[in-house]
């Protein structure tokens, strides 16, 4: 591994280095080897947070091993609300926690804390990041939402530091406007990149624009979709704009990167060595592999405030365990992350509908809506909102309406809102489904 001389002294200094080299050696290794470092690490953490962590000495009586997992309760957003100050490691110096908080994709905004001395989750991000064959070191565009990472008032030095030492440009994916796209894809042009990292929705737009224009942008590594829920139809517009593949990654600013999608196309790779994660069906149980269920991360890296067994708010699906990836990673698989809980509508007939089908109803099956949201406010009360182009014909409202009603239930209202323009949340993120009552998010 060599890295280029700019970048030795930021790698060197966070300790980087080692832990890069350390988890992409790690990857390659047996799944046994891999396992047994990811329990080896949990025991650490359970020692740690049995001590010094007012909130698990009260939990974690008798849990000895990642085989006592199941045993320990959820850690739900609503329990790091209530009791944050308990979650807070009372051995750890106070400069290494450091303040943090996800917006809520309903607006309500859960505090927490990240560790400061940990290197190996950045570790992780690089290495599965490197999953395209991109090296550390190659330049990179990021567009991205988030105003606290894209730190639009930073100085001249940040900046520079971002350029020169890390080697990214940030591009913000707020209000794309076309002109914005026009000029982004200038600068792509001219920085150069190995690889495009973005928003699916954003990476779209850019997408669609390139097609729209005859344009041809060349990036040769690949395209990676993070941040949002990536659907068929945006990997397909995408790979077929810039002629590259499109590699999924699953993370969060909870607990970063979770799980990255590699050259063999055939799932997402989690980083093991980082956080353990489970599916948990319906029934509170943990689901067998290609049953969809919620996903609950532990993360073995922060020691100011562990998150054991943290309901992280998405459903998703693990791989067979037996499955051998042609990559040659043996890290264990994601089969696929289908989106938030909440995107899961429920109907009045007991039917249940997730993201891609809605993708699929509204963008094949109609014409003209361009981006859509669906709001299930209540059981029975399904708000649909749209924004459209020329080609939308309004008489088509009516089918809309009988069609949902007839796949979720008779008594459902479905109201639709033609709108100028969808509210994103506050990290710039589009919402497609949005359910009140989904059964996954409790
Ligand atoms: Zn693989």
């Amino acid at each position: 591994m060599t890295f280029p001389t700019s970048q030795l002294l930021y790698i060197f200094k966070n300790n980087l280095y080692e832990n890069l080299k350390f988890s992409l050696k790690l990857q390659l290794s047996e799944r046994n080897a891999i396992l047994k470092f990811q329990n080896e690490k949990f025991i650490k953490l359970l020692h740690h947070a049995k001590k010094n962590v007012p909130y698990y000495s009260e939990i974690l009586n008798g849990i000895n091993d990642i085989n006592d997992l199941a045993e320990i309760p959820f850690l739900t957003k609503h329990i790091v609300k209530e009791r944050n100050n308990d979650l807070k490691a009372t051995n750890i110096p106070l400069k290494h926690f450091v303040e943090n908080s996800t917006s809520g994709s309903t607006g309500e905004s859960m505090h927490f804390f990240s560790y400061k001395p940990d290197d190996y989750s950045e570790a992780c991000a690089i290495r599965g990041d490197m999953l395209t064959g991109w090296k550390y070191g190659e330049k990179k565009v990021i567009v991205w939402g988030a105003s606290r990472d894209l730190d639009l008032h930073e100085g001249f030095k940040q900046r520079l530091i971002k350029k020169y030492i890390h080697k990214f440009e940030l591009l913000s994916s707020f209000n794309l406007s076309i002109k914005d796209i026009g000029n982004y894809i200038n600068q792509i042009k001219i920085f150069e990149p190995s690889i495009i990292i973005g928003y699916p929705t954003a990476l779209f737009l850019i997408a669609e624009y390139i097609i729209d224009n005859d344009l041809s942008v060349n990036i040769p590594k690949g395209v990676i979709s993070a941040g949002e829920t990536l659907y068929d139809f945006q990997r397909t517009t995408i790979e077929k704009a810039f002629h590259q593949k499109v590699f999924n990654r699953y993370g969060c600013r909870d607990v970063f990167q979770i799980a990255s999608e590699c050259s063999a196309h055939n799932g997402l790779h989690v980083s093991a060595d980082h956080l353990i994660v489970e599916i948990i069906n319906d029934s509170g149980k943990v689901a067998l592999p290609g049953e969809m269920g919620e996903i609950v991360v532990t993360d073995l890296d922060n020691y100011a405030f562990p998150m054991i067994r943290y309901k992280i708010g998405d459903i998703g699906v693990l791989k067979d365990p037996e499955f051998e990836c042609g990559c040659g990673v043996k890290l264990p698989m994601l089969e696929k992350v289908e989106g938030r809980t909440m995107d899961v509508v429920v109907g009045t007939n007991g039917n249940r509908v997730s993201g891609n089908f809605w993708t699929l109803f509204f963008r094949h099956e109609f014409e003209g809506i361009e981006k859509f949201q669906v709001f299930q406010e209540d059981i029975n009360i399904i708000n649909l909102f749209f924004e459209v182009n020329a080609a939308y014909n309004s008489n088509s409202e009516s089918k809309i309406k009988k069609e949902i009603r007839l796949l979720l239930g008779d008594e459902i209202d479905v109201n639709i809102s033609v709108v100028d323009e969808i509210i994103k949340t506050e990290t710039g993120k589009h919402r497609w489904i949005i359910s009140n009552v989904s059964p996954y998010a409790r």
